[in-house]
């Protein structure tokens, strides 16, 4: 449809019509040490991207959180690093992100055998719905951003179920640029799947978060955070599955990390 495009192309032009203001530069500088390892080519795309996701999200805070362009640049950063070199340049099912200010409390419905309910309550730093909406805890992504070796990052998590939920379901496979891609996706990550949980029930050490082994769907966003935040151990330890994960999203972290330590 034509002008669907043309309003995209208005809004777009909307968004980035202005600079990158310079306090934002401040605020990833201070907050987003990844910023850093970025070519100058990535740093203004990122940017390009950050400007898009805050024209266009309704950004809120709950229990009391009061909205700044710290928060908003901080969390809009980690998300804007996954779009950075696919084709879209955008989150298009996501409305809104609300964001607490630590993590929270959240019921648990679960529907068991028989009609019988169990309603549990859990801490959550994090949740993606299906209607749109992206939920964090601050504290949890201001955390997140600041170290960007350990491997957890809620953002990247959350935005990576976001990818995910593209096709309307979440099976732990994103909409991938060719079908042919989609077999070895298959074949790779469901032999890396069945690793972890190997190596879970075995008491093994495993580069990845054992969360990854709740479902395809946590594998997927888990194995996100790794690649991104333990490239080179994820390359090393499961190759084919860092591979894939390089053609998805068409950026080469490892290499990156290898360039910090050859500048250090
Ligand atoms: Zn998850």
């Amino acid at each position: 449809m034509k002008w669907f495009h043309l309003i995209r192309r208005w809004r777009r032009w909307r968004a980035t019509r202005l600079p990158f203001p310079n306090e934002w530069n401040e605020i990833l500088n201070k907050n987003f040490p990844l910023d850093r390892t970025l070519s100058q080519e990535d740093r203004h795309r990122l940017r390009y991207l950050i400007q898009i996701f805050l024209y266009e999200k309704n950004i809120r805070g709950l229990n009391g959180l009061a909205i700044t362009d710290e928060i908003r640049v901080t969390v809009a950063a980690q998300a804007c690093l996954l779009l950075l070199h696919l084709d879209e340049d955008d989150f298009p099912n996501l409305y809104s992100v609300l964001i607490y200010p630590t993590a929270y409390e959240a019921s648990h419905t679960e529907y068991l055998e028989g009609g019988l309910i169990r309603e549990s309550r859990d801490l959550r730093l994090g949740e993606t719905s299906k209607r749109g909406a992206v939920l964090l805890s601050w504290q949890d992504a201001k955390y997140g951003a600041a170290d960007i070796h350990d491997g957890q990052n809620v953002v990247l998590h959350e935005f990576a179920h976001q990818l995910d939920l593209e096709n309307n379901v979440a099976d732990g496979a994103p909409l991938l640029p060719r079908r042919s891609m989609y077999l070895a996706w298959a074949r790779v990550f469901s032999k890396a799947y069945s690793e972890l949980q190997k190596d879970i029930e075995h008491h093994h050490k495993h580069v990845m978060s054992a969360y990854g082994a709740t479902n395809a769907a946590e594998f997927f966003a888990v194995a996100t955070e790794t690649f991104f935040e333990k490239p080179l151990a994820l390359k090393n330890q499961h190759f084919e599955l860092y591979e894939q994960l390089r053609l998805f999203y068409r950026q080469d972290p490892a290499k990156r990390a290898r360039n910090i330590d050859r500048k250090s």
